[in-house]
């Protein structure tokens, strides 16, 4: 079953503390279109630092690359998605709304399906199915015509493919090695939906691995296992996560094998990331196209031939979403619910927060200013006064802060301050002159 009331409190939470806004909120909203707020901004930036240092820094086999949004419009011939990236849509004419065919029901005649929410029939002879293209059309300079056509790009992948020379070239890589890439993509999804799961702009992460063709299925299964690994690294439970292999017959007409790592979301178990074996579709078309020999030269066994390649391609916006409902927790305290996120410390937004006990006494109040003052340039932490200290800690378990410190009226005399853990909400007392140390070893 669905769990609704999850999501709900999720979306609640992220928009009271400031993690996910609608866009256009004050004119009335775009539909399936978010920003991230001040806690969002941290958390996304912490997602995508982590994963540019697991798969780039960390390694040896791979680099980085940024391309632009906007391609040269050929590059989406080539690739396939102006003729193929598209869903079939049927219109209903009882309820003028219009749906993915692949989302209506079957019934006994193949011809007649039914809606799936004013419940009437479509007959698919009189009402048949057109292809509707997911690349949202833009026009390049101040001539509206056909010429200056081109995309918004619905993957990052493809920058990777067309660069593949220049980085060759500069980088001087051996087989195998990796790009990889972090950026914006856009799609005119039909049935966008559960929150920022499916969206119109949305961001991903991709890796493009280049392999020698004979060694393909060894890296297929090298990245699922490592990519299924990185979620568990950064806090997803394992029994929240599954690997699911695609059927033959689900597989895009590029992929020699893909399988998907999932996520049980309250609304059901939904791909968060794809790692597919593409063999060597992509430089081939590309070379095509382009008329660019795009093989690779291999000096060892001095022949030329084209990698194959294996795409791990995930979501940000879907890990985040993960890693909000994953570290989402409710739990009694002295007959009241703490709601706590309990993010990784690498992910955490705010790692520490300054708590003056009292804000009406001048002398608490300055200490407590002047310790986040010193400690600002170290660690990511907010000050706030604005509440009673019961309050102030709320929230800050409510949006995963790692540790509160608190400023006494003790302080003033013995020169110490209260370090509260949000996970076992035990409390240390530490000399101030030792505080940064303290931290720093607990969140590093
Ligand atoms: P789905 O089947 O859910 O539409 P897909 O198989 O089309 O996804 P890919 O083309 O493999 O997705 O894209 C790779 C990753 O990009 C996905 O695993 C997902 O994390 C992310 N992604 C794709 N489409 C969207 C979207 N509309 N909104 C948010 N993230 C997306």
């Amino acid at each position: 079953m669905p769990d609704t009331s999850l999501m709900d409190k999720i979306v609640s939470l992220c928009k009271r503390r400031g993690f996910i806004f609608q866009s256009s909120e004050i004119y009335g909203g775009l539909g399936s279109v978010w920003d991230y707020g001040p806690l969002g901004a941290e958390l996304k930036r912490n997602v995508k630092n982590r994963w540019w240092k697991s798969v780039v820094q960390e390694r040896m086999d791979m680099v980085g690359l940024d391309c632009a949004i906007l391609m040269h419009p050929q590059v989406w011939k080539a690739s396939g998605h102006v003729d193929g990236f598209a869903d079939p849509l049927v219109d209903c004419k009882e309820c003028k709304k219009r749906f993915r065919q692949d989302n209506l029901t079957d019934t006994k005649d193949p011809d007649i399906r039914q809606c799936p929410s004013c419940g009437a029939k479509i007959d698919l002879k009189t009402s048949p199915a057109r292809m509707f293209n997911l690349m949202m059309k833009t026009s390049l300079g101040a001539v509206e015509d056909a010429s200056a056509v081109t995309y918004l790009r619905p993957e990052t992948a493809q920058g990777i493919f067309v660069n593949f020379l220049n980085i060759l070239d500069t980088t001087r890589k051996k087989l195998p090695f990796g790009v990889a890439q972090i950026g914006k993509s856009f799609r005119n999804e039909i049935t966008p939906g559960n929150y920022t799961f499916r969206t119109r702009e949305f961001e991903q992460m991709e890796i493009e691995y280049f392999v020698k063709p004979e060694e393909d299925d060894k890296w297929y299964e090298f990245w699922i296992n490592e990519r299924f690994d990185w979620y568990i690294r950064y806090g997803i439970n394992k029994e929240n996560l599954r690997i699911r292999p695609h059927a033959k017959d689900e597989l895009a007409h590029y992929a020699r094998a893909c399988s998907d790592i999932e996520y049980k979301f309250p609304f059901g178990w939904s791909e968060l990331e794809g790692i597919a074996n593409r063999g060597d579709f992509d430089l081939k078309q590309h070379s095509q196209f382009s008329g660019k020999d795009l093989s690779y030269f291999d000096a060892g066994e001095n022949k030329r031939y084209m990698p194959h390649i294996i795409e791990p391609s995930g979501g940000v916006d879907r890990a985040i979403l993960a890693f909000l409902v994953d570290a989402y927790h409710e739990e009694l305290v002295k007959d009241e619910t703490r709601v706590v996120l309990r993010f990784s410390k690498e992910l955490a937004p705010i790692k520490v927060a300054i708590l003056p006990l009292l804000k009406n006494r001048p002398e608490l109040v300055g200490m407590a200013k002047d310790i986040a003052e010193g400690l600002k340039k170290d660690i990511n932490l907010v000050y706030d006064d604005t509440a009673a200290i019961g309050k102030l800690y709320r929230r800050q378990d409510e949006i995963g802060t790692l540790y509160c410190v608190t400023v006494d009226v003790q302080s003033l005399e013995d020169k110490k301050v209260t370090v509260r853990d949000r996970d076992t909400m035990l409390q240390d007392r530490i000399d101030v002159t030792q505080l940064k140390e303290y931290l720093i070893n607990k969140i590093s």
